[in-house]
């Protein structure tokens, strides 16, 4: 017995990981990206954040009147509103 089927079975995981994160699928991006509503993802922390296995990420509003810098859990990046000036849910 060979551990091929195994192998065969995590081979598709990773490459869809890796995918993902080429694509922005699953949550994820890379530091210094603006999302559509003008926020800009600064730092990803190692901080645990309030959804199942998400870690907070830190966002930065980038109007030139708001700049609100706030938390975030990771898998809302895409979607997240400034809570300050664009009525998005308060920092985490
Ligand atoms: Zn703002």
């Amino acid at each position: 017995m060979k551990s091929e089927p195994l192998d065969r079975l995590s081979h598709p995981i990773r490459v869809s990981y890796m995918l993902g994160a080429k694509h922005r699928r699953f949550g994820l991006a890379e530091e210094s990206e603006l999302n559509r509503n003008g926020q800009r993802l600064l730092i990803k922390t190692k901080f645990k954040g309030t959804d199942h296995h998400q870690y907070i990420w830190a966002l930065q509003c980038e109007r030139a009147e708001c700049g609100h810098v706030y938390g975030s859990n990771g898998s809302d990046f895409h979607l997240r509103r400034c809570p300050k000036c664009d009525g998005g849910a308060p920092g985490i």
